[in-house]
This record gives C-alpha cells, structure tokens and sequence, in this order.
C-alpha cells in the first residue's frame, strides 16, 4: 500500500519473569510497528476496503468515528499516504479540527471533517443516510465505524496466517470486535481470550457472532467458532478511555522489565487481563500465548506526563 507499511508483522518473544515462573510462553505480534502513524489493527481492517477503492472509480473515503478514534486518524493518514480525499463524519457538533490531537492530525492529513450532532451519528448504519451521504460528497467508499465490516474482518485474519505456530491462547483487545472476529475466522483451534476496553462488555459476543455471519460461514461454523471465544470484562478500568493508577503503574512496570510499551486505552488493559489470567491459573503451565499488540500508542500523547516513555 505504502512503502512504509512493514507487513509480516514481528512476532517476538516477551521475556518477562512473571511468565517465567508460571511457565507460560508469551509471544507478541507487533502490529504496533505497522506503520508509524497507522494504528496496527486499523491497517488491518482498512486494507482491503482501500483495494476495494482502488478497483473502483470512487470520488474518495468517508468513515466515522468519535472525537478520539485511532481509525479516523488512520484513515487520515491512509488517504494522506495514497492521495485518497477522505471524509470523516465526527460525533460532536460542538468539537472543531482543533479540539484534541486526533482531530488536529486528521484535518492535518487532509481528512474533510465533517461535525453531526448525536441524533445524526445515529443514523450511521442506515442505508438511506449512507446514500445521502454518497450523494452530497461524490460517490465515496463508505466504510464503517472502526473499519467493522466484512473486509475488515478478512484484512484481520492475516494477523493469524502470518504466524506459523499454532498457540493455545490469542490475546487481545476489543472496540468494535472487528479483529477478535477476524482471528477466529482464522484459526481453528486454540482459544481467543477477547477483552473489552469498556464497561458490560458482554453485548459484544453477540456483534461478533454478528460480524462473522458476514464473513460468509454458515450457523454452525459461527457456533463452533464461538466456542473458541473467551470473553475477558473485568478489566476494563471503569469504562472506555478510563484508567487509574494501578493500570499507569502496570504499564510503566511492563515498560521497565520488558521495554515494551502499551497505552491505557488498548494494550494496556488486554496485558493487565494476560497477567490477571496467568496468575489465577486460567492460563495454565505449559501453555503457549499469543499477545496481540494492536497499535494505538499515539493514544498515551494525552497521558504522557504520567509514563515512563514516550512514543
Ligand atoms: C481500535 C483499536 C482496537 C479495537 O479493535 P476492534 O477491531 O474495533 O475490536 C484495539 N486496539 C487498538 C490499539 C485500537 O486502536
């Protein structure tokens, strides 16, 4: 796509004691290192909807996303890097191109930003507002909130072949749960321990059984697949975008013993649940993980006075 995507991502080895003494051999795939701007699973999710534009005479990209979205920054980036014109359509009619870094890098990279008011965010899964929306900005590639649709889902399913072992546990963080269906679509065997980054995080096995139906698999494939899933909700810090100190203290600890750098959104809290889970034996001896970094260190910009690095 560009020349500085770096695709297959690294698989590496987490040298860390805590899995030393419960035996337990921890590998992460750094999607972070993707692309420097690019969100690792947000390259993931919008790789094959840009081919898709590629293929078709589009006038441009149109996605949305919240105030602090990593995937309307990659997005951003994506069509600044390629030439695309994007839109974003942001919640929040009272936010500006100048309300946070996210916003300031997207309208930086060129992105139309475009502020709705809640009631019409609202509307953003109706085909008669994605019509409007074709309509009034020029037969654009509508892609959906976070990259969550059926090519999405497939671009994810390469973070699993790229790998060539087969680990009893994939660990990794979810939003929408585009990437955690996209690796169940690609395995079929080991478990994959998903862990929300919000509150009542339950709700979102049902969007991803909901996501792979669209991936083409049959009832019984889903049900199957689902088996595999292991939902992770008590490590969310209190909600989306939430955290404490003892979440801070974790991340600058991981940094300190394995340089490894995780922000408080994301990774961090998937981590946090990877420990959680060795240690109460959930994970048991013996067992092989793999740790998914999905990117999002830009994120720890807003937080960086408190960590011990800086991205
Ligand atoms: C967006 C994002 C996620 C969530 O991915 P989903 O496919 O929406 O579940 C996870 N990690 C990072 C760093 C992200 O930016």
């Amino acid at each position: 796509m560009s020349t500085k995507i770096k695709i297959p991502s690294r698989l590496e080895v987490v040298d860390y004691e805590l899995f030393v003494d419960y035996n337990i051999n921890v590998y992460i795939k750094r999607d972070d290192q993707i692309h420097p701007e690019i969100s690792g699973n947000k390259w993931r999710k919008l790789n094959l909807n840009i081919e898709k534009y590629k293929e078709r005479l589009y006038g441009g990209i149109l996605t949305f996303g919240g105030a602090y979205s990593n995937h309307i920054h990659a997005t951003a980036a994506i069509g600044r890097d390629l030439q695309i014109p994007t839109i974003g359509i942001i919640r929040g009619e009272e936010l500006t191109s100048e309300s946070n870094a996210t916003l300031k890098a997207a309208a930086g990279a060129g992105m139309q930003l475009v502020f709705v008011n809640r009631e019409e965010y609202s509307w953003r899964y109706e085909r008669d507002y994605k019509e409007l929306l074709r309509n009034k900005f020029g037969n654009v590639l509508v892609i959906e909130e976070g990259g969550a649709n059926y090519l999405g889902v497939i671009g994810c399913t390469a973070i699993v072949s790229e790998i060539e072992m087969k680990p009893d546990y994939f660990i990794l963080p979810a939003g929408t749960g585009t990437t955690t269906a996209g690796i169940l679509m690609g395995i079929d065997q080991g478990k994959v321990i998903s862990v929300p980054v919000f509150k009542k995080g339950d709700f979102i096995r049902d969007e991803i059984a909901e996501l792979l139906t669209y991936s083409g698999l049959g009832e019984e494939e889903i049900a199957e697949k689902m088996t595999l899933l292991e939902l992770e909700t008590n490590c969310s810090f209190g909600g989306y975008g939430k955290f404490n100190q003892t979440l801070i203290d974790f991340i600058n600890h991981i940094y300190a013993e394995t340089g490894l750098k995780l922000d408080q959104i994301y990774t961090g809290k998937m981590f946090y649940a990877l420990c959680e889970r060795i240690k109460s034996g959930d994970i048991p001896s013996g067992s092989t993980v793999v740790a998914i970094h999905t990117g999002g260190l830009q994120g720890t910009s807003s937080i960086g006075d408190k960590l011990d690095f800086s991205v």
